[in-house]
């Protein structure tokens, strides 16, 4: 694997972990979200060359992230040129790609689509090799999670940097290096590979030996919650099983105890058909057989018709709360 920036805040949770080389699709709208800031902050308004579709939402978060670095930025001169913005980084065999830099000010910014996670080894790699570049002692970067509209700044000295990113190399690099479950094996190339995933899938399995007691599994919160750990992990096994199974059904072969079924899809009317006959019927009568509309689409349809109009947020409503269990820790 060639060590990448982007790579640092994996690594530090697990120094086992290798990127999957085929990115999902949030991966590829964060790489269209990219383009369009360093686009706009070129002065390109025309979104319409992307080879990601770009929806309302998509495009009013660019929109933040390009006035929240002019306003970051104050006097100061950003740059986005990727050409521009290559960073040599000590350790690295080949240079990162800062989002921005803010001449004068020793500062970087970095869009960030997707949910608000650690990018701090990373902006420390981007910091340490910029410090070097600009023969800087201190370094600033901000994060822009252009999703949740907040911006997150980080301070770094030239040896704490330093100091950040040696030991996340250090531990990549360690022969005896153990794996870590953590919030990055879904990403990670081992997923279904990985053998202390495999270790807990085992243990969850354990279930079905003939001395296993449930009972003592409930009885007992530390035997619990590890018991718990290991089904999340059998859980993503049995998503890939289930995939194999259907293609091997599908192409004629015999799993014992499973056959493909087949549903016939629900009936509908297509929402052009229930246009034509909408005004006939009754609007009232229509929208509340549609039921509610989530707030996120009437938050995107709003800011289509009226980009330059609040979004009224006193129309949104909460529906009722609820209890479920989240993972803090996966061993
Ligand atoms: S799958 Fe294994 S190697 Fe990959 S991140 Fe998880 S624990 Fe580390």
């Amino acid at each position: 694997m060639i060590l990448r920036p982007s790579n640092l805040p994996k690594l530090a949770a697990c120094p086992c972990y290798e990127p999957n080389p085929n990115a999902g699709p949030a991966a590829e709208r964060g790489s269209a979200l990219d383009a369009l800031f360093r686009a706009r902050m070129q002065g390109d308004m025309d979104p319409s060359g992307m080879a990601h579709d770009l929806n309302a939402e998509d495009i009013g978060a660019v929109e933040w992230a390009v006035t929240t670095l002019k306003v970051l930025a104050g006097d100061a001169q950003v740059i986005t040129r990727e050409e521009d913005c290559c960073v040599t980084i000590p350790g690295f065999e080949k240079p990162g790609t800062a989002d921005a830099l803010i001449l004068g000010k020793f500062a970087h910014a970095d869009l960030k689509t997707g949910q608000i996670r650690n990018y701090r080894e990373q902006m420390a790699a981007y910091a340490l090799g910029l410090m070097e570049m600009h023969f800087a002692s201190e370094w600033t970067a901000h994060l822009l999670f252009c999703d949740q509209r907040q911006v997150v700044t980080l301070h770094f000295s030239y040896d704490e940097a330093k100091a950040t990113v040696e030991k996340v190399i250090a531990a990549y690099r360690d022969a005896g290096k153990q794996p870590a479950i953590c919030d990055y094996c879904g990403w990670c190339d081992k997923e279904m590979t990985c053998s202390l995933r495999r270790t807990l899938a085992q243990n969850a399995l354990s279930v079905s030996e003939p001395g296993f007691l449930f009972e003592a599994v409930l009885a007992d919160n530390e035997t619990l919650g590890k018991f718990l750990c290991a089904c999340a992990v059998v859980n993503d096994y049995r998503g890939k099983a289930e995939e194999t199974a259907k293609e091997r059904l599908q192409a004629g072969a015999t799993i014992p105890g499973w056959k493909l079924a087949t549903r016939r899809g629900p009936e509908f009317v297509d929402h052009i058909t229930v246009g034509h006959h909408i005004q006939a019927i009754g609007f009232g009568l229509v929208l509340a057989a549609y039921g509610n509309l989530s707030a996120k689409k009437f938050r995107e349809l709003w800011a289509a018709k009226f980009p330059q109009t609040p979004f009224p947020e006193e129309t949104v409503k909460h529906g009722h709360t609820s209890l479920s269990l989240r993972q803090t820790h996966k061993n």
